[in-house]
């Protein structure tokens, strides 16, 4: 559900006006599936400006070539975002400049567009590909935003998403909190329900301290994008209210599991999902590392490491 939310915000945003009249109404119908946002490359990972996927103008239309891996939702997806240099790494003075962004009609260009799907146990019910793409044309109306200056909608947009996965993760965190304490009032293993014991509240009461402080900067970071505050200060309050949010996260859902023994971990109770996808959330959209490397040189003035 995000994904279309935040493309669409983008093309709302930044695209042309044809491409605006063009996809939005469908969209707006239920009619077009707007889900693709592709960014990152095997060989790049977290390091964005070295990817490789190319945009070469041909006449009216760009044509990309390149391969992404880890995309999510190609496989149901009509159209979507897939970003390209435009100008090669090697040109550029600053090395965020020369990337672009393409929304890419992927109906049109199936023939072109190779997709291999990486099973994962995270994220079951989403499809997560490799996706290769060979020759594939975009109308240059489709460039979304100035060609060469499209890393900083994709910075605003990074930012928007970790928001939103933090919001998303201290609501599945609060939940499974009050489903192992729904669990734990009735369940009687000795004498009292297990409830009582300080050894089974005191994780859930811990997680729900942590949960509920990094829904208070979510609310911070949401206020901010919703001000246009500078983008630096954006950017600190996204990401350590993600990182937060996937710490607190993660403590709910191992204390819930705990809570119930065995069948925390059995897939009826529905709780054992949320720990396994806590690991994609450390990792993605930005890893825990990533953000305290940003927290360390952009709030501490550190020096960079890498
Ligand atoms: C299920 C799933 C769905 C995804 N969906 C999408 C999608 O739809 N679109 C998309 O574009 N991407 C998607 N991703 C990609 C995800 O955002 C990437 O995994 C991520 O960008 C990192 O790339 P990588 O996995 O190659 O990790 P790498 O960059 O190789 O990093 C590996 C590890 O090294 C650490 N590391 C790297 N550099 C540093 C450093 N300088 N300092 C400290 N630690 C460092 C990282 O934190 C990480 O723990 C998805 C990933 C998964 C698993």
């Amino acid at each position: 559900v995000h994904a279309v939310y935040l493309n669409n915000v983008i093309l709302s945003k930044y695209g042309t006006e044809e491409a605006k009249e063009k996809y939005l109404p469908e969209v707006a119908k239920g009619k077009l599936r707007f889900q693709v946002f592709a960014v990152t490359e095997s060989h790049s990972g977290f390091n964005t400006p070295k990817i490789k996927t190319f945009a070469r103008k041909e006449g009216d239309f760009y044509i990309l070539t390149g391969q992404k891996v880890f995309i999510s939702r190609v496989k149901y997806s009509d159209l979507g975002i897939f970003i390209a240099r435009t100008t090669p790494y090697e040109k550029v003075e600053k090395k965020t400049q020369g990337i672009s962004l393409f929304l890419v009609d992927i109906r049109k260009n199936r023939n072109r567009i190779e997709l291999s799907e990486i099973p994962n146990n995270a994220r079951r019910s989403i499809d997560t590909n490799v996706v290769h793409l060979n020759e594939v044309e975009v109308p240059a109306e489709n460039l979304i935003g100035e060609k060469d200056k499209g890393f900083y909608i994709l910075m605003e947009e990074a930012n928007a998403e970790r928001v939103l996965i933090a919001g998303q993760l201290i609501n599945a965190g609060k939940w499974a909190l009050n489903r192992a304490a729904e669990y734990a009032r009735q369940r009687v293993v000795f004498e009292d329900p297990i409830a009582k014991y300080q050894a089974i509240q005191f994780p859930m009461a811990d997680a729900y301290i942590r949960l509920e402080a990094a829904n208070l900067l979510a609310q911070k970071a949401m206020d901010l994008i919703e001000s246009n505050a500078p983008r630096e200060e954006v950017g600190l309050y996204s990401n350590i209210a993600k990182y937060m949010a996937a710490e607190a996260h993660k403590l709910a859902t191992e204390a819930s599991i705990r809570a119930m023994g065995g069948y925390g971990l059995s897939i009826s109770m529905d709780i054992e999902r949320f720990w396994r996808q806590n690991e994609l959330q450390m990792l993605a959209p930005v890893s825990q590392n990533m953000v305290l490397n940003f927290v360390s040189t952009h709030a501490l003035k550190l020096p960079r490491s890498y």
